[in-house]
């Protein structure tokens, strides 16, 4: 099969070409799992980190990817989940113990041995993959392989965002950052809370306009002040600075989602301009995402369905793939890429 390999961390400049395309041998899938021809994966800043070593794979080489879509062509001996031909999703979750309070309570994301597809196992950047039956979600028809490969990361972690937000419909929602998973939680917001107003903090002029396209009430700059208090704000973006200035726009007893797999350290110091009075004081909160468990994205993949969801998608070769990422990492386009496999 081919594959985009990652034999070595590199940092992800204009010339990096830190994926190369390989003749490699096809997995074989053990007694749990599945293995999947793969038509699609999404292309997530999660792999510029797994690149850059900031969330490095645990062994390399590594075949990156982890919002993948395929179809079942072959099940280990004790497969009962799926069959061959079943249309299947696969997310950041890979694996997890089972056995923990979280795995019990359905919140696999926080066990100690969660193990992720693309860092921890090879993932979706090949034309096959294997994945435990047990973290491969039946992708709804209504959903083609490209449209459904950026909900399983994106789109589930902001759907698990907006649930950890607790806002209650016709309560204000603020999104700072407008990228691929926010402009997925925006639509889902419109559906799941439609009298809620929705309020946008971006950079980019572009990413303003095409919040304002999907239905936000407001758009401004990181640093601008809204015209009214908010319930709660979902920050994606990977620094500090945007986190001071959001905690001084909500609301008493308001909650800042964090959803960002890590916080860059060079404005760390905008943190010490936390100032408890303006800040923190009347119960406000703020609370991290830490990815996903299994049913945000099983439940999230529905939900796309019902709110009519429609991912904004720019697609690339599999032989592509250090050109997505580089324009992910230069935020040259808006949306999500998606690589599609033959
Ligand atoms: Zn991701
Ligand atoms: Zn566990």
């Amino acid at each position: 099969m081919n594959a985009m390999l990652l034999e070595k961390l590199m940092p992800v400049t204009e010339n990096a070409t830190p994926l190369r395309l390989v003749e490699w041998p096809e997995p074989q899938p053990g007694p749990q799992e599945v293995l999947l021809q793969v038509s699609a994966c999404g292309v997530c800043h999660t792999e510029l980190d797994e690149i850059e070593g900031r969330t490095p794979p645990t062994s390399l080489p590594r075949v990156l990817g982890h919002q993948a879509v395929g179809r079942v062509i072959a099940c280990g001996s004790k497969v009962t989940e799926h069959q061959v031909g079943d249309r299947l999703g696969v997310g950041w979750i890979a694996s997890s113990c089972g056995n923990c309070p979280h795995c019990q309570a359905g919140d696999e994301n926080l066990c100690a041995e969660f193990h992720a597809t693309g860092r921890d196992i090879d993932g979706g950047y090949a034309q096959s993959m294997v994945i435990d039956q047990h973290f491969a979600y039946p992708v709804p028809d209504q959903l083609t392989d490209v449209q459904a490969a950026p909900l399983l990361c994106a789109g589930a972690i902001g759907y698990r965002s907006l649930r950890l937000s607790g806002l209650q419909n016709g309560q204000r929602l603020g999104l700072t950052g407008f990228g691929a998973s926010a402009h997925l939680v925006l639509q889902l917001a419109r559906h799941q809370i439609p009298d809620s107003d929705i309020y946008i903090f971006a950079r980019n002029p572009q990413e303003r306009r095409f919040a304002l396209s999907l239905g936000a009430c407001w758009a401004g700059d990181t640093l601008d002040k809204p015209p009214r208090l908010l319930d709660a704000i979902i920050d994606t973006t990977p620094v500090w600075t945007p986190i001071v200035a959001a905690m001084k726009c909500l609301a008493p007893g308001g909650r800042l989602v964090i959803n960002a797999i890590r916080k860059e350290d060079a404005d760390k110091s905008a943190l010490l301009q936390l100032d408890y009075p303006s800040h923190l004081w009347m119960e406000k909160e703020i609370k991290s995402v830490a990815n996903v468990a299994r049913r945000d994205v099983s439940e999230f993949l529905q939900l796309a369905v019902d709110a009519g969801i429609d991912p904004e998608i720019e697609l690339f070769d599999l032989a592509d793939a250090n050109r997505a990422l580089i324009e992910l990492k230069t935020r040259r386009v808006r949306g999500a890429k998606v690589l599609q496999i033959a």
